[in-house]
């Protein structure tokens, strides 16, 4: 054998991605892109993200799910999990004791909240007080313009979207920082300390209210809060109010081959799963789309993966037809699609050296075997099983993948829902698009990545 054709045989070899794909692919990669923009910039919030997830569902023939409800293949259901998380599902031809195909995703972001009771004035400026929510570095949050939005319930439970910033013409709120003339002792302190957490506090108002009496400047606020909300001081006690980047997401690069923009992680592996399950017909196997909440502050609570709010589905849908969860679950596979850290040549000392594990722009969708910090503690670590029967199907589909692991051996981690699935029978493996800058307000992904996700999931709904 002469030794080019050993090296093809022998060598496992990774191609650039704009290598591998024709034409006809390449339009179809700047369309799913462009509908992909649409979608984050709609989804501010994991309950924005929910809401137009629903809308899109909706407008493809899903309707929601109501128990007892009689289903057939074919059939495509959702539930909206108290408005926050997002189960959808396309009834498959073969029952769900053999088990689901399942991705799931999550649509919460780092962000910062509004406190309770948020709103105090000194030296006649308004703030508002926040405390911040997930993995941030906090200095990235000053002196650029953000924006405010989220839910008020009202003491009658009336609710109230708030919105305030989005619209081009609207005001931004903003966090300051001190100028470099005055900052020689700040630059000296460690970054994770220069500016503290209970100082994030957003900057909301500066003209009095024309009378005599104290903290004139909060009245004024107060009372322009009254004429957009109809709301008072008092409910900020029952609300949910995100402070988010006040950036719409475009493209980046001379040749527009990148994405930057807020909340890529993980909406952007989010609308990934919701396009493949809005495109299928009906599946051999049943297939699960899920969009949760909370992942970022540890998949807690009732619209967090930990939530039983996914077995009550599963079994419900089990129910429906007369058979068991805990069969369909030891049968299912579950893709967690979360992105995964692309390897950036600017902090190259974070990744191993050469780098091969690592996951690069353009190398297509990144499969984790294992997350976790140290030796994997926390991670799912999926079996070689469950690597090999996705290698199989994603070689059958063409989707162009990669390995993916959280920077080298010792130098930090994380993790994902995918524990939270393999913990209950089901064989699940890490898998997403590569991401720079990961839990910055402006984050970078590749459009090539973002469309291999899509296409990966696809793959494994009509597929696996
Ligand atoms: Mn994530
Ligand atoms: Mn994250």
């Amino acid at each position: 054998m002469e030794e080019s054709n050993l090296r093809d045989e022998l060598f496992y070899q990774q191609k650039n991605g704009y290598d591998l794909i024709d034409l006809d692919e390449r339009l179809k990669l700047e369309a799913y892109c462009e509908e992909y923009k649409a979608f984050l910039n709609a989804s501010r919030t994991e309950r924005e993200a929910v809401r137009e997830a629903i809308r899109l569902a909706e407008a493809e023939g899903f309707v929601p799910f109501v128990r007892d409800m009689p289903l057939k293949a074919g059939d495509k259901v959702y539930k909206s999990i108290r408005g926050k998380a997002l189960m959808l599902a396309v009834i498959g031809s073969e029952p769900l004791d053999k088990g689901a195909n399942i991705s799931a995703a999550h649509v919460d972001s780092p962000r910062l909240d509004l406190k309770p009771l948020p709103l105090y004035e000194d030296h006649e400026l308004v703030y508002l007080k926040t405390h911040y929510y997930g993995g941030l570095k906090k200095y990235q949050w000053l002196t650029s313009p953000l924006e405010l939005h989220g839910v008020v319930i009202k003491k009658n439970g009336e609710s109230v979207d708030v919105v305030i910033g989005q619209d081009p013409e609207d005001l931004k709120l903003v966090i300051t920082d001190l100028l470099p003339h005055l900052a020689q002792n700040q630059v000296k302190e460690n970054a994770s300390d220069f500016i503290k957490g209970e100082n994030m506090n957003l900057l909301f108002g500066s003209v009095p209210y024309a009378d005599e009496g104290k903290d004139r400047v909060k009245l004024a606020v107060l009372s322009l809060l009254r004429d957009r909300y109809g709301i008072s001081e008092e409910d900020f006690l029952s609300a949910e109010l995100e402070v988010v980047p006040s950036f719409p997401a475009c493209d980046v690069g001379l040749d527009r081959s990148l994405i930057g923009g807020y909340g890529h992680d993980d909406r952007v592996c989010a609308y990934a799963e919701l396009k493949a399950i809005l495109e299928l017909d009906t599946p051999r196997r049943t297939a699960v789309c899920i969009l949760v909440d909370k992942e970022e502050i540890g998949s807690v609570g009732t619209t967090g993966m930990q939530s039983l709010a996914f077995e009550a589905f599963m079994k419900d849908l089990c129910e429906s037809q007369g058979v068991h969860l805990r069969h369909c679950f030891e049968n299912s596979f579950c893709l967690s699609t979360d992105v995964c850290n692309a390897f950036d040549p600017m902090y190259w000392e974070v990744s191993e050296r050469p780098n091969r594990n690592g996951a690069r722009l353009n190398y297509g969708l990144g499969v984790c075997k294992f997350t976790g910090v140290r030796g994997k503690s926390g991670s799912n670590d999926a079996s070689a099983e469950v690597i090999g029967a996705l290698r199989r199907v994603f070689a059958d589909n063409g989707v162009v993948w990669q390995t993916a692991e959280l920077g080298k051996v010792d130098q930090g981690g994380g993790g994902t829902v995918a524990r939270f699935l393999s913990v209950r029978n089901i064989d699940t493996v890490d898998a997403g698009v590569p991401v720079l800058s990961m839990h910055a307000p402006w984050e970078v992904v590749a459009k090539f990545d973002c469309y291999m996700n899509y296409k990966g999931v696809l793959a494994l709904y009509k597929d696996l």
